[in-house]
Parts: C-alpha cells; structure tokens; sequence
C-alpha cells in the first residue's frame, strides 16, 4: 500500500500451502474495510498527477516494467509454481501471456486516441477522448496468479488509473513482487497495490464509492455475486466466471494430433483453467471407437510430478479441499451412470505422498443431463458425450450454461466456418484446442463465463478503463457572424429554443 509493505491489524489469515508437499508455507493476513479506505486514499491523491503524465511516459513505464519482469522470468515462475502446483515451464507461460498484455499497453498512446469529425455542422468540429475511470480494482482467482493481474492492470495503469489488486489469498506472493517489480520500473506509489483477504475485503472493494470500475475473473456465482452487487453500487463491472469448454472430433480429423491436443488441454496445469478441454465430442460412433482407443494410452503415458520436474505433464492442484471436490465428482460421474474408462483417484507421487496429486480420469458415455457434465470440475478429468451428428455436436456446447470457449477438430473448412459462426460460445478454436486470444485481442466468454459488457484487454480492455468524453466545438468569430447572419447560419447572437440539430 502505497509503496510499503504494510501487514494487517485483522489477526485473521489464510494459509497458502506447497501443494507439492501438502504443507503450508506461508500465512497471509485478511485485510479489513479500513485497510482498504487507506488504499484507496492513497489511490486517489495519486492518480491525478498519473493521468496528467503524457501516455507516452505513461508507456515507457511499462517497457521498464516489462524488461524488469522478464529478468526475473525464472525466479517469479518457480515462485508462482511452488504456490499453485503448475509445472515451472508453465508457470513461465502463465507470467509470459500477461506480459503479452503489458507489451500491448506499451502502444497506448496509440490506443487512446480518439475521433475526430471536421465540420459537423455549420462552424462546428465534434471530437471524442478517452479519459481514466479513476480508482479501478481487480479481484482474482489462484489458477493465473501473473497473467491475470496483468490483464487488468497493465491495461488499467497505462490507460491513466490506479489500480487495486485483490488477489487470490490461495497464492498471493507472485501479485505483491509484480507490485515491487512496478515501482523498481518507475510507477508511482499509490498506483498499483495489492490488498489480500476474502469475501470482507471484496465487499468492502464493491461498495467503496471511490471506486469506480471492478474486474473479477472466478467462479461464475461469485461472479454473478460481484456483477450485481458492484453495478447496484453505480460501477461499471466486468465479471469473468467458470467454463465447461467441449471439443468437437469430426471423422475427418487428424486423429494423432488431436489426441495430443486433448491431452495437452484437458490435463495441462491438472485442469485448472478456463479454457480446458474437459470434454470431447466425438461425432459418430466410428469416431469415438477410434478416438478412445487412441485417448487410452495417451492418458497412460501421462506424467505426474512435483512444480519443478521438467518431465512433468502437470503438478498437483491447488489445495487438499480442490483434490476432494474433484474426487468427489469422479464419484458422482460414476454415481450418474458414466462409464469411468481411466481413474485417477488415489493416485500418490513416491516420496510426496502428501501432495495433493490427483491421476488423470477419463469417462465415456457422458449425458447432457447429468450434473457432473452440467457443471465446472476444475481438475484433471476429460469426458466423453458422443454425438451421432454435426448438429447434435454443434448443440451442446451451444446449450451449456458456459459459453467461454470451444474447439472444433476437421479438415472441412465449411464445417469448420459454419460451427464458427452458429455456435453459442464466446471463443472458439479450429484445430487449436486452447483458442486463449492474443493480447491485442480480447478474451471473454458468453453466458454464465460472463457478467458485463467489456471484454479483457485488447481495445475491450482500453474501452472498460476509459470513459468517452465527447466535446462539439464552435468558435464564433466575427467572419463567421457575418457570414451566419447572411447565409442564416449560426450567428454570435442567434440562440434557440429548440433541440439543435446540424441539418
Ligand atoms: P473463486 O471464485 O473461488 O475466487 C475468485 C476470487 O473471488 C478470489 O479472489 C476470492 O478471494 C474471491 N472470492 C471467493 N469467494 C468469495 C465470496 N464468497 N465472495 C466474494 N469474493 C469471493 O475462483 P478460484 O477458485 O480462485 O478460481 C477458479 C475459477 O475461476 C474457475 O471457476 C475458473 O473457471 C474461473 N476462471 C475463469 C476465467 C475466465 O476468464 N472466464 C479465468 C480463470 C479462472
């Protein structure tokens, strides 16, 4: 907070564990409403001498920042996976698409200029500009503890705000070095912070009226939760929640290559992301014979292993509680009547016997009414739902209650193009599996993956941090009076008591 490191009074914590060894190794304080009243104090007596920095400045700070980041790579990537339980070559990936995102808010003088209409009327010029919302927070989830914060905050600082991070208090030590890492690279304090807490300290963040714009990436509930309660407090909201992402297998696919795509974004970083495959439709019964044959092995041949074995496929998840969860719906998945083909229950790692390891699943003959494909597993479990034809694959990811993202596997372009363009989710990949946008794109899902208009970085990002002022300008100089009074155009004098209008 405002540059310093400052604990908390609240005497409350939450443990942050190794979940490689299933041990807690750090404790983080809980902050209070006060706390963040402080934050925000210091926010505001900042961030109008921030926005008043010309945006070039404004994008050299990123540079540095960026230059700052990337010299740490490796540490902050061991830090990030020792917190998680994602493998190191991952968290790297984890630290680097944020930084994709850091490099994009280094254009933004470009970004933020605004439009322009010469002679809108009779003597009259109209032009737009982008202007900061103020005090902006963030409120994120453990499984991106670096890209996401980065998302939103690169985004939001360069676009002239302060902002304020809660981050997940499950690993919490990545966002507080990126925060030293800020004002090594020159940002002001007061302009990046990071509170930690839970539930009190996101309520006190929605209903602190300083605050003007909240990001929120987690569940969908709690989502909906920060959606509702931050818009009813006048903010503007975008609130990214849960997924189920399918992928769709058609008969003409490349078969060994899609095998490997699955298995790469069903079980990469356990399961633990958004944008997973955790199912895979298969159209037509020949294709999912073919399939699953294939998918066998492949799931055999996976590698479990601690945050920092290069050989590792993926690590273990984040905390004993998740590792139950998703033992849990395996259970329920058995329960409901799928055929458990691969169980990864049980599964321990020698010598970490007390990670919270959990071995790869996979299921067949998946139904859309059962609950354990309606909801989000979070975990490293892929499920099968055959389907008998391109419509009835097309459907259910169309029909699911999250629409973050889908992939289609073909090598029919007009298959391909026409999925793309029917089906009822927000990004979609063809022959990618993990169709995460680029950072001068924006990422967002549809439906429950959702709540709010605006889209994560990219333009949408630059749209969400700004506010558009639009000022229409006349400058009635005497040629102008004299010509206005000849031609019956405006004149100094001439006023009017109906709505203006430029015809
Ligand atoms: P989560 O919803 O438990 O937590 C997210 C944030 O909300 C955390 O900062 C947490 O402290 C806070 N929070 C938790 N409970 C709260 C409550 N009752 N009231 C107010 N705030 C609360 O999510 P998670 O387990 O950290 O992350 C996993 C989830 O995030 C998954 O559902 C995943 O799909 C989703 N996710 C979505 C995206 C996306 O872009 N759509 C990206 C990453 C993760």
């Amino acid at each position: 907070m405002g540059g310093q490191a400052v604990a908390s009074a609240s005497g409350r914590f939450g443990d942050v564990f190794d979940p490689n060894v299933g041990r807690v190794q750090a404790r983080v304080g809980l902050g209070t409403a006060d706390e963040l009243n402080r934050a925000v104090e210091v926010a505001a007596a900042a961030q109008p001498a921030w926005a008043a920095i010309n945006p070039q400045r404004r994008a050299r700070v990123m540079f540095a920042f960026k230059q700052l980041v990337e010299a740490e790579m490796d540490s902050l990537a061991r830090l990030l996976a020792s917190e998680h339980g994602k493998v190191v070559s991952d968290a790297r990936g984890d630290i680097q698409r944020g930084l994709d995102v850091v490099e994009f808010a280094c254009g933004i003088p470009h970004l933020l200029k605004g439009e322009y209409t010469e002679g809108a009327g009779p003597g009259i010029d109209v032009y737009s500009m982008r202007q900061p919302i103020g005090i902006g927070a963030g409120i994120t989830p453990f499984n991106f503890p670096a890209m996401i914060p980065l998302w939103m905050s690169a985004v939001a600082i360069a676009t002239g705000n302060a902002f304020i991070l809660k981050p997940s208090e499950r690993d919490p030590s990545v966002p507080v070095r990126l925060g030293e890492l800020f004002q090594a690279a020159g940002l002001p304090d007061g302009i990046f912070q990071v509170v930690h807490g839970d539930k009190e300290m996101v309520d006190a963040i929605l209903d602190h009226p300083a605050i003007g714009a909240v990001s929120f990436v987690g569940s969908s509930d709690i989502a909906q939760y920060v959606y509702s309660r931050g818009v009813a407090a006048g903010k503007r909201v975008q609130a990214m929640g849960g997924a189920k992402n399918h992928g769709i297998v058609m008969p003409d696919a490349d078969l060994d290559q899609t095998v490997a795509d699955l298995c790469g974004a069903a079980f990469g970083s356990a399961g633990e992301r958004c944008m997973a495959l955790p199912v895979v439709v298969p159209v037509g019964a020949e294709t999912a014979e073919r399939l699953k044959a294939k998918l066998i092995p492949a799931i055999g041949a996976l590698r479990l292993g601690v945050s920092t074995d290069a050989d590792a496929h993926y690590g273990p998840v984040v905390t004993a509680e998740h590792k139950a969860r998703i033992e849990r719906w395996i259970q329920t998945g058995v329960e409901e009547g799928a055929e458990l083909v691969v169980d990864g229950r049980g599964f321990t790692l020698q010598g970490h016997e007390n990670g919270f390891f959990v071995g790869p699943s996979l299921f067949d003959h998946v139904t859309p009414d059962m609950s354990s494909y309606r909801e989000e597993i979070f975990g490293p479990v892929l499920q099968i739902v055959r389907a008998s034809s391109f419509e009835e694959a097309l459907a259910l990811p169309s029909r699911h209650q999250y629409g973050n993202g889908v992939a289609i596997f073909t090598r029919n372009g007009d298959a391909a193009r026409e999925f793309a363009q029917r089906v009822n989710v927000g990004m979609v990949g063809i022959n990618v599996p993990i169709p995460v946008p680029v950072a001068y794109h924006s990422f967002g899902g549809w439906k429950r993956s959702a709540f709010g208009d605006h889209n994560q970085h990219g333009m949408e990002g630059v749209h969400f941090w700004t506010k558009v002022k639009t000022i229409t300008q006349r400058w009635p100089d005497h040629m102008l009076a004299e010509r206005g009074a000849e031609d019956g155009g405006p004149s100094r004098n001439m006023g009017s008591f109906v709505i203006p209008t430029m015809s």
